[in-house]
């Protein structure tokens, strides 16, 4: 089993998720005792936040490179960021390391590509739902993505930052989402892709009437299964 390397803590809320699924999944494929090798460097995420905030992407890139690179010195086999909003930086970490790096957008299209579906919805972060980085990504893979009208974008940010990442959960934001997700299926959306890593700590299945594609679960499973080749 080769040694994931985990770059963590945006928000810790999510670490604490892919190393649960992660963990799930190796005992679901080996059995008995096994669980997954893994190094967690989980970062101080207000650090990154002011970063993203100031539009200092650069500055957050290098300092994830550094993460990185402190992550392959220690052994690790392959890098997973845990949070889809900064794979907008990716090039600035792989930058620092010779080690590959598994991109969320590239797992979560894999999954897509399974189906029939050809159009999504996507909701993330304003950075991963209005900028290229992510949506260009699934969009290169052949797959149509919708993203919410500007209003509703700012609900979806303001839940991911001031709530989920901070574990509060609301029922009046869960509703919320929903409404959102109905208008995307209403515009065409035959799934929806939880483009944010704390998303699935609101929004389920049973919560929408096309498939989601969590990006947490997909990311994590995707993981495993390469640690695992
Ligand atoms: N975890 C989130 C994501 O998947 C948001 C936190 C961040 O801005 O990195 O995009």
């Amino acid at each position: 089993m080769k040694t994931i390397g985990l770059i963590g803590g945006m928000s810790w809320k999510s670490t604490v998720e892919y190393y649960q699924i992660m963990n799930e999944e190796v005992k679901n494929r080996l059995g008995g005792l096994h669980s997954a090798k893994c190094l967690l460097y989980s970062i101080d995420f207000e650090e990154i936040e002011r970063y993203q905030a100031e539009g200092q992407w650069r500055k957050a890139g290098l300092r994830l490179g550094d993460v990185a690179q402190s992550l392959q010195k220690a052994g690790a086999d392959f890098i997973v960021i845990c949070t889809n909003t900064m794979h907008k930086v990716i090039e600035h970490i792989e930058e620092k390391i010779t080690i590959p790096i598994l991109h969320i957008a590239d797992a979560t299209a894999n999954q897509i590509k399974k189906t029939k579906i050809e159009t999504v919805g996507l909701l993330g972060t304003k950075y991963t739902m209005e900028q290229d980085f992510y949506k260009a990504r699934l969009e290169s893979n052949g797959i149509k993505v919708l993203v919410p009208n500007e209003s509703e974008r700012e609900i979806v940010n303001k839940v991911i930052f001031e709530e989920l990442c901070l574990g509060n959960i609301q029922q009046s934001s869960k509703d919320d989402y929903k409404q959102i997700i109905n208008h995307l299926v209403d515009q065409g959306a035959e799934g929806v892709v939880l483009g944010c890593t704390e998303i699935g700590t609101l929004i389920n299945s049973e919560d929408c009437d096309v498939p989601i594609f969590d990006t947490t679960v997909i990311h994590a499973a995707q993981a495993v299964k390469k640690a695992l080749e």
